[in-house]
């Protein structure tokens, strides 16, 4: 069997920008008033009266080549379990290089003092439980799965939508894939 490589769909059909994935995150993973590890973007395009508008749950696309792991001075970033990118907390120094790295502003220093970002809420994964974000969304719009196992629902998602990456040009191969 292929080694696990997590990744997500966010189905911009589906999502209505409730924000309850943003809360459900934040619930979960117990975060501070001011940190935040997804949101909610909203782009408007098109020429009136043709206007589109996608609206979607962004978080840490845990890059296949993650620019804030390699410049990480402690260690402390790392790639984990599936190609899941995590900070352990007491390696961390607060330095901020990883911050400044990340071209998707998917990080936050917690006020203990550490680098904080989505961590595809593996402790959930590893209980046979859903990423928070994705158990709560009403609509649908996420889901979460092995890419390497063709059967997964983001397999097969991946496999039948048109979708995209954010910023795909700069080929750190994000994996969280945008269904279109
Ligand atoms: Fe690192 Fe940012 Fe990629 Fe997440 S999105 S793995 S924080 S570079
Ligand atoms: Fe590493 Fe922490 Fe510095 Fe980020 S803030 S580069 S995780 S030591
Ligand atoms: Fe937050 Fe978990 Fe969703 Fe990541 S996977 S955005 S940590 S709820």
């Amino acid at each position: 069997m292929n080694k696990p490589r997590y990744a997500m769909t966010m189905d911009t059909r589906r999502c209505v920008g409730c924000n309850a994935c943003v809360l459900a995150c934040k619930a979960e993973n117990a975060l501070p008033a001011d940190g935040f590890r997804d949101w909610i973007v909203t782009v408007t395009g098109g020429k009136f009266p043709n206007l589109r508008q996608e609206i979607r749950s962004e978080r840490c696309n845990h890059c296949e080549y993650p620019p804030c792991v390699d410049c990480c001075p402690t260690g402390a970033s790392h790639v984990n379990q599936g190609g899941t990118v995590l900070v352990t907390h007491n390696k961390c120094t607060g330095c901020k290089a990883c911050i400044a790295s990340c071209p998707y502003d998917a990080r936050y220093i917690h006020p203990q003092g550490y680098a904080d970002k989505c961590t595809f809420c593996l402790h959930r994964v590893n209980a046979d439980q859903e990423p928070a974000c994705v158990s709560i969304c009403p609509t649908k719009a996420l889901e979460f799965g092995d890419l390497a196992d063709p059967d997964s629902r983001v397999s097969q998602l991946v496999a039948a939508r048109a979708n995209k990456t954010l910023q795909s040009e700069r080929g750190l191969l994000p994996h969280v894939y945008f269904l279109k």
